[in-house]
Formats: structure tokens, C-alpha cells, sequence
């Protein structure tokens, strides 16, 4: 994990448990050093839990790839 950036556009999929292991692990990795992805990690989760009320991985693929599409725009709005 080179940067906070590349950190920040795999969040989405780490949370969903998509991730590449090698990927995670750097994550991980990245996550324990770096607070301010740390940060962005956890609203991040609690925002998914908000809105699938703990439901996440019932939901239709539909309605997840719509989370994910302003989740990521919500992210990219972050690094500006
Ligand atoms: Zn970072």
C-alpha cells in the first residue's frame, strides 16, 4: 500500500470481503500505521451498517452495487 489514496479505494471492498488476501493484508498492514485511514474505515463501516441495518450480505446485487457506487464517490469526495 504506497498511499492513503490507494488505501482509500480499496475500503469498500474490504469491507464487503471482496479483496484480494495479498491486498488485505497490506491494508491491514497500512490501517495499523495510519490513523486517518483508520478513521475512514470505521465511518465507512458504520455508514453500511446504517444503511443495511446490519443486513449488508442479504442485500440483492442491485441494491449493493448502488452502496458501493456512493460509497466510492463518497470516498473520492474525501481525498480532495
Ligand atoms: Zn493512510
Amino acid at each position: 500500500m504506497s498511499d492513503c489514496r490507494d488505501c482509500l479505494h480499496e475500503i469498500s471492498d474490504y469491507l464487503d470481503g471482496q479483496l484480494d488476501p495479498e491486498l488485505k493484508r497490506v491494508l491491514e498492514e497500512h490501517l495499523v500505521s495510519c490513523h486517518r485511514c483508520k478513521v475512514v474505515l470505521d465511518s465507512t463501516r458504520k455508514t453500511i451498517e446504517l444503511y443495511c441495518d446490519g443486513k449488508l450480505f442479504q442485500l440483492p446485487g442491485g441494491v449493493r452495487e448502488r452502496l458501493h457506487t456512493a460509497l466510492r464517490q463518497k470516498l473520492q469526495d474525501r481525498q480532495r
